[in-house]
């Protein structure tokens, strides 16, 4: 991952020079293409609120179309140095009200948090009391809560976006960023497809002409308007003489992996580099002569230069084995991943948080800062990775794949995949045959 984000770093920095001129070269041979341009079905709209003014209004209240029947909703707009607190106040609420209604729901903490130009919703009766609000966090989210016997009762509702599927393919000419910018995808997802294949294709290193992709994926959409991109559904990627694919998948338990057609995980058990924004100072290599000890020996792992309090990761998820001072090494961390597997990280500055023997670990969660304790000439990262006890090149070292889909669910996701496979193809076809209209 840190490899693929340095690679991007590099990728975007390259994207100025070149976009125009590669931009016009691919114009011809990219495509995208709208599926099923059905117009997104009408959104539930808010209920039309009643206005009243408070005597001496403090804020401007925004007028309302309509005036139905009691409760009388007040509109507050939030401006620049407001607390909810604040807000309330010119209606008569206190401070007590605001404390007890934003502390009786972890909900309601979302309060404490508007922003200027937000509005918020209330009713406040005769006797000043504040008996309901509506606050929307975000585009999509509604927050409701009604004094109620009281106590406050409190939702949270979600509108769900309207999806369209869009296809989008490129030749690769120079980056994957160029790419994707030309055939109208932004950089987020092609970011998206970067991490996608991450495991096996080295975005800078491994890219060649004539390397090509093609996605379909998620546009989101709220009354009718596009808001964003979501996911990636497939993705294909040919490098090289490689043709890689790629399926969203969402299990029976809600988590979403991206499968290859066999099921398998994309991912790997280990991430390649624990550290981002390196570069290698010095290689795996049994007879080196060592830098401080001027005599030959065995240089058993990697050494990445990094800036020191760089953050270090967690090569695969594990659990901590040692963390603490050893010899030469300085400040150690070893993970143990499975049975056999073990992953050495030495030279750090300090340890993350809450990092400490018997303490489990995610994949890339950082455990650790670069430094240079012990013997060391400079900050860098010392990594080892072992397999039964016995050190291995952790650059070349064949990784195992990460778990994929559960035997009980593999008929399941063979369906969507397949699914997604016709649509792909119908896609391309369509694509194919708009472009030799062209010509
Ligand atoms: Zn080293």
């Amino acid at each position: 991952m840190k490899e693929l984000l340095s690679s991007a770093g590099r990728l975007v920095r390259q994207f100025p020079r070149t976009h125009l001129l590669l931009s016009m070269v691919l114009l011809g041979g990219v495509i995208l293409i709208a599926l099923s341009p059905d117009s997104p079905p009408e959104q539930p709209r808010q209920q039309a609120k009643t206005i009243s003014l408070p005597a001496k209004p403090a804020r401007k209240p925004e007028p309302q179309p309509q005036a139905p029947q009691a409760p009388e909703w007040q509109i507050l707009t939030v401006q620049a140095g407001d607390s909810l607190s604040s807000l309330l106040q010119p209606l008569g609420v206190g401070a007590g009200q605001v404390f007890a209604l934003i502390n009786s729901d972890d909900k309601l903490q979302r309060l404490t948090k508007i922003r200027p130009g937000e509005t918020l919703q209330v009713t406040v009766d005769n006797d000043n009391r504040l008996t309901q609000v509506q606050y929307h966090p975000s585009k999509v989210e509604t927050l409701t809560a009604r004094l109620r016997g009281g106590g406050w009762e409190t939702r949270l509702s979600q509108r769900e976006y309207q999806k369209q599927t869009r296809f989008a393919e490129a030749d690769i000419t120079d980056s994957l960023f160029l790419a994707g910018a030309a055939a109208g995808i932004s950089d987020k997802l092609t970011m998206q497809l970067a991490n996608l294949f991450a495991w096996d294709v080295d975005f800078v290193l491994d890219i060649r002409r004539g390397d090509r992709f093609r996605i379909i994926y998620e546009e989101l959409y709220l009354d009718g308007e596009k808001v964003g991109e979501g996911d990636i559904l497939m993705a294909e990627f040919w490098n090289q003489d490689r043709h890689l694919t790629a399926f969203r998948y969402e299990t029976r338990s809600g988590d979403v992996e991206y499968l290859d057609i066999k099921g398998d995980s994309m991912r790997k058990e280990f991430i390649r580099t624990p550290v981002a924004f390196s570069r290698i100072s010095s290689r795996f290599n049994l007879s080196r002569k060592h830098p401080v000890l001027n005599r030959i020996r065995a240089h058993k792992g990697i050494d990445y230069a990094a800036p020191s309090g760089t953050p270090i990761k967690a090569a695969g998820d594990g659990k901590v084995i040692f963390a603490g001072v050893k010899g030469g090494y300085g400040n150690v961390i070893i993970l143990k991943h499975g049975q056999i597997y073990t992953t050495l990280y030495a030279h750090m500055r300090g340890f993350a948080r809450g990092i400490r023997v018997g303490k489990r670990v995610k994949q890339s969660q950082t455990i650790g800062y670069v430094g240079a304790s012990g013997l060391a000439t400079g900050p860098h990262l010392h990594y080892e990775f072992r397999i039964n006890g016995s050190h291995r090149n952790p650059l070349t070292v064949p990784l195992p794949k990460a778990r994929g889909i559960n035997d009980n669910e593999r008929s399941e996701f063979l369906i969507a995949a397949n699914r997604l496979k016709a649509q792909m193809t119908l896609f391309a076809e369509a694509s194919t045959l708009a472009s030799s209209d062209v010509l």
